[in-house]
């Protein structure tokens, strides 16, 4: 008795699911992607993103988004165009909202601080750490390590890894090593993930001051974004002009990217998830000149917010952090609490120190921004 809505045969559905690792009972009033939804949700990992940094470290302010709040503008976005396509909405907003469990403490700063560390023991891929987070590392049942999540939302959540790592992973590697695509879904949260940083950063950027509404009109389709506001609704106060200007631009992502995705899916008529995953390309896309557009704002935002002096000076203290805490914990991997030490000292007699790196790796990744800096100050 799940209710479902009609979904386009090109979707993921539990008909032609892939199963969990553990076979499970069907649940009793929930669909099996619902089921893989709450299941995130009641993570700690998942409860961690809050105290996470997106852009801005966590204390600077409580009106920036966080790893939480960053996460369910993705799946807000990702649901509404995945209703709208016929895709399925429960296994979009699960992998949505698991997509950026595995990142460390301090946003990209921390995981390629972590990655450094771990240089030597097999490296560090925040988007590799999410997979093991809801595959091992969660313990909240007593039947399996883990969430068991369905092979679907795995394989959403697994946006990308080296070819290093997709051959240990099985199944789930084989599409990185044979370049084939994931179900729509996984396509989705991707473009969502897109669409939802690149505009709340800009919206945080203003806010804080980084950045400025005349910096941004130097792009054209920003400047033409501005025009089209200021002539609907005439003066208002700048701070709602902003905002206007955010909401603005991803209606006009959102809709381009229902219209490019229909297009691109008709054209090359898949008739099953398989024939998704065979085709030549992803099949939800942006139009050219969105993709375009989208390419300029990155490139605006790496110049002028990721590289501004207040974001560098939180990269280098992020850095700091991290490294302080992983030399710490490698040197004495009983200064960890104790369930990690014994993992450590377990995984160091099977794999010598790599084993060890990744239980401390591990550790630290899981850390929220505030818990590392006070235990980097102890
Ligand atoms: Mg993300």
């Amino acid at each position: 008795m799940t209710p479902t809505r009609h979904l386009a045969i090109y979707a993921a559905s539990e008909a032609n699911s892939r199963g969990r690792a553990l076979p499970e009972p069907a649940p009793k009033y929930r669909g099996e992607y619902q089921r893989d939804r709450d299941r995130i949700i009641h993570a700690t990992a998942f409860r961690r993103l809050l105290y996470k940094t997106q852009v801005f470290v966590n204390h600077e302010g409580d009106m920036y988004r966080t790893r939480l709040t960053h996460s369910l503008e993705v799946a807000q976005i990702a649901r509404t165009v995945a209703r709208a396509l016929s895709l399925n909405e429960d296994l979009a907003e699960a992998i949505c909202l698991a997509h950026d469990l595995g990142h460390t403490p301090f946003g990209h700063a921390g995981q390629d601080a972590l990655n450094a560390c771990m240089r030597d023991y097999g490296g560090f891929e925040h988007n590799l750490q999410s997979l093991r987070v809801v595959d091992e590392l969660e313990r909240r049942y007593a039947s399996f390590a883990g969430l068991n999540l369905c092979f679907e939302t795995r394989e959403g959540i697994l946006k990308h890894c080296s070819l290093a790592n997709a051959r240990a992973l099985g199944e789930l590697g084989q599409r990185f090593i044979e370049r084939t695509q994931p179900g729509l879904e996984a396509q989705l949260a991707n473009v969502a993930d897109e669409i939802a940083y690149n505009n709340h950063d800009v919206d945080d950027g203003l806010r804080a001051g980084l950045i400025t509404l005349d910096q941004l009109t130097e792009i054209p389709f920003l400047a033409s974004t501005v025009e089209i506001i200021s002539q609907r609704y005439g003066h208002m106060a700048h701070s709602l002009l902003c905002r206007e200007v955010v909401r603005e631009m991803i209606d006009t992502l959102v809709t381009d990217l229902l219209r490019s995705s229909h297009a691109a899916i008709a054209a090359a008529g898949p008739q099953s998830i398989d024939d998704v995953r065979r085709a030549a390309g992803p099949l939800i896309l942006f139009g050219s000149e969105q993709a375009l557009n989208q390419r300029s704002l990155k490139g605006f935002l790496r110049e002028h917010l990721y590289a501004h002096p207040r974001v560098r000076e939180m990269t280098e203290q992020a850095h700091a952090t991290v490294t302080g805490l992983f030399e710490r914990f490698m040197a004495d991997n009983s200064a960890m609490p104790a369930h990690h030490a014994e993992r450590a000292s377990n995984q160091r007699k099977l794999l010598g120190d790599a084993g060890a790196a990744r239980v401390v790796a591990d550790y630290i990744a899981g850390m929220t921004d505030r818990f590392a800096l006070s235990l980097r100050e102890r």
